[in-house]
């Protein structure tokens, strides 16, 4: 009775000497983030134990997953949208309309980015794309177009589509105007990581203590960025890329050509090859990749068994739920470990979660072995590459 009372009354007595004190606005508290813009970016970089035990290394990885739009994309298309801002290409609240073709994570980014500023998102994608990601969209109040499978060069391939569609809005009199994003072409991409990915690594690793950047590309965004901003700054800093089955970017970074040499895997092409890899591993050098392609030391061939077993291993593990561009990632820091030898520090990419990939790459993966647990050699030994 009387102490709890005491106690209670002392705890109050700041509130009650100061009856006119007004709550400090939410702008004043630097840990009040403002709308869901500022979620995005700043994101953890987290250890991943089981694989820096294993090798020696430490090996840490970019908690992309955590942007509020569950991937690196939130950060691109913030920046997209807001450079077309200040070119005054597109206004909130006035009809304007964002066009992409994106059956990946760009698609939801765009979507969240518009329905917090005011615009609409409208998305082109190939007509086989998961019912998951479709209904994902459109619970975000994007316009969604399915578009029939076509090759890049057909005018109804679903990136054209949204380039003709963006045109199409613009040459209407009055009313909204369009936006095309362009994602691989659209600089904004990779200056969003220039100025924000690249920076948050470098202070989280003390001031670019690492020795190796390693992660894959879509578009490119993520690897030009990051490497344009951290190579004049860490002095031996060795940029790696790691990339998918039939993808030509590895070839053109290890012979600078994409095609004229003969891969082991064959001669196939990216869309002939049937790889559950989604988001990594293109067929023509984009600009967004072509900005730091020069800057790229080294590529890593990582296979869809070895992606697979990875996935598997991270949640058996770390209890790490990943999805497929990130067990390639993980793929190749582990082996690039092992080709440096312990004492380093690798630095890679989780670039969004498992469950995006459900359907696909995880009905693939199967379930988690409960007694049988993977050993790390085991995988990088499952194919040499
Ligand atoms: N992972 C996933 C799941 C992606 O969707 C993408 C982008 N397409 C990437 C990785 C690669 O990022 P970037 O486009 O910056 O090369």
């Amino acid at each position: 009775g009387f102490l709890a009372t005491t106690a209670s009354s002392h705890f109050l007595l700041p509130l009650i000497s100061h009856p006119h004190d007004q709550p400090p606005s939410s702008s004043s508290i630097p840990d009040i983030k403002i709308g869901v813009e500022g979620l995005i970016g700043n994101t953890p970089l987290v250890k991943i134990k089981s694989l820096s035990a294993a090798t020696g290394c430490t090996i840490l990885a970019k908690a992309e997953l955590q942007n509020p739009g569950g991937s690196a994309k939130d950060r691109v298309a913030l920046a997209i949208v807001e450079r077309a801002e200040q070119e005054g290409l597109i206004r909130p609240h006035s009809g304007d309309v964002v066009y992409e073709g994106t059956s990946g994570s760009t698609g939801i980014s765009l979507a969240m980015i518009c329905r917090a500023k005011g615009y609409t998102a409208h998305i082109c994608l190939p007509s086989d794309t998961s019912t998951e990601k479709i209904d994902l969209l459109e619970r975000l109040g994007a316009t969604v177009e399915k578009v029939p499978p076509a090759g890049i060069v057909d005018k109804r391939q679903y990136v054209n589509m949204a380039r003709t569609r963006a045109a199409e809005r613009n040459a209407l009199p009055g009313g909204g105007r369009g936006l095309f994003a362009d994602q691989f072409e659209n600089e904004a991409n990779w200056r969003a990581h220039y100025e924000h990915t690249g920076p948050e690594i470098y202070s989280q690793t003390g001031g670019g203590k690492l020795d190796v950047f390693i992660t894959g590309a879509g578009t490119g965004g993520t690897i030009s960025g990051v490497s344009r901003f951290l190579k004049p700054r860490v002095p031996g800093l060795t940029v790696v890329l790691a990339d998918p089955p039939g993808s030509g970017l590895f070839n053109k970074v290890k012979y600078g050509v994409m095609f004229d040499v003969k891969e082991r895997e064959g001669t196939r092409r990216r869309h002939q090859v049937d790889t559950l890899v989604e988001g990594i591993g293109i067929n023509r050098v984009t600009r967004n990749f072509e900005i730091g392609r020069p800057l790229v030391d080294d590529a890593v061939r990582v296979t869809d068994e070895e992606a697979l077993a990875m996935a598997r291993y991270l949640v058996e593990h770390d209890g790490l739920f990943v999805g497929s561009s990130t067990a390639v990632n993980c793929v190749a820091a582990a082996r690039y470990a092992k080709k440096i030898g312990p004492g380093h520090t690798i630095v890679t990419v989780i670039c969004d979660s498992g469950s995006r990939h459900l359907s696909k790459f995880w009905k693939a993966a199967g379930e988690v072995s409960r007694d049988h647990e993977l050993e790390l050699d085991e995988i990088l030994n499952m194919s040499r590459s």
